[in-house]
């Protein structure tokens, strides 16, 4: 399939108490954001990549893949969906695009190419997901007390890459921004405009990087994926 992957990474990371933006922490000598990337291009499917960055972001230009031919960077917007959408408007000729997390360096080859082949049956899309596993608890409105036991049987925890043909994403992302929906992963710009993205199974150690105790779990995770 003809796939380009766009990664959104012009957020400022504020939960993480870091001076840096999180994408730029590093573990084992690299920074999660090349990480990423490496991730993604390890697949023969995906020839480039196109990397929204923050317009005022210093790191980025000082890594060595900013200078690797399949890197395209353009400037990232207010939102996480602006910033896919910027990536979105340089990535014009491809059907598939992956959307992927900068700040989830742990993408296991077997995940990415059990989710690339959905594009021979599917036309809707689909994401990587793992089942919750503890109990989930609905709490009371406006107050840290249970209301009830939420069932978790049909509960997945949505994860990246997620993928969708290109001019579907743009589509259902545009129309989810300009009606002010709640968007906070690809798949529901989608699932705003009534559609069903597939959920694939994927490993659970594909974390995203969001509190400081993620970065040594994530340095673990990295030791795994090289043996
Ligand atoms: O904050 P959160 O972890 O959900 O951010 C997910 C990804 O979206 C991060 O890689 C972040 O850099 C990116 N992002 C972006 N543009 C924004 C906000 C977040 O590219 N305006």
């Amino acid at each position: 399939a003809d796939v380009i992957a766009v990664v959104p990474a012009a957020g400022i990371g504020s939960r993480m108490q870091s001076e840096c933006p999180k994408q730029y922490l590093s573990v084992d000598g690299k920074t999660l954001l090349e990480h990423a990337l490496n991730s993604l291009l390890a697949h023969p499917a995906v020839s480039r990549i196109i990397v929204a960055i923050s317009p005022d972001d210093p790191f980025f230009s000082t890594l060595p893949i900013a200078s690797d031919a399949r890197i395209t960077v353009v400037n990232g917007g207010k939102e996480r969906a602006d910033s896919v959408l910027a990536g979105l408007q340089a990535a014009c000729s491809a059907h598939w695009v992956l959307v992927h997390d900068a700040a989830r360096p742990c993408l296991h080859l077997d995940d990415l190419t059990r989710l690339l082949a959905i594009t021979a049956t599917s036309r809707v899309g689909g994401i990587l997901a793992t089942p919750v596993r503890d109990t989930m608890k609905r709490a009371e409105a406006g107050r840290q007390a249970v209301a009830h036991t939420v069932d978790r049987e049909a509960l997945w925890h949505a994860l990246t890459p997620q993928l969708f043909p290109l001019e579907l994403l743009r589509t259902c992302l545009e129309r989810a921004l300009r009606e002010g929906a709640t968007i906070t992963d690809e798949a529901s710009a989608l699932e705003y405009c009534g559609y069903h993205p597939e959920l694939v199974m994927g490993r659970s150690d594909n974390i995203k990087v969001t509190r400081p105790e993620d970065l040594a779990l994530a340095a673990f995770y990295l030791t795994q994926l090289a043996n």
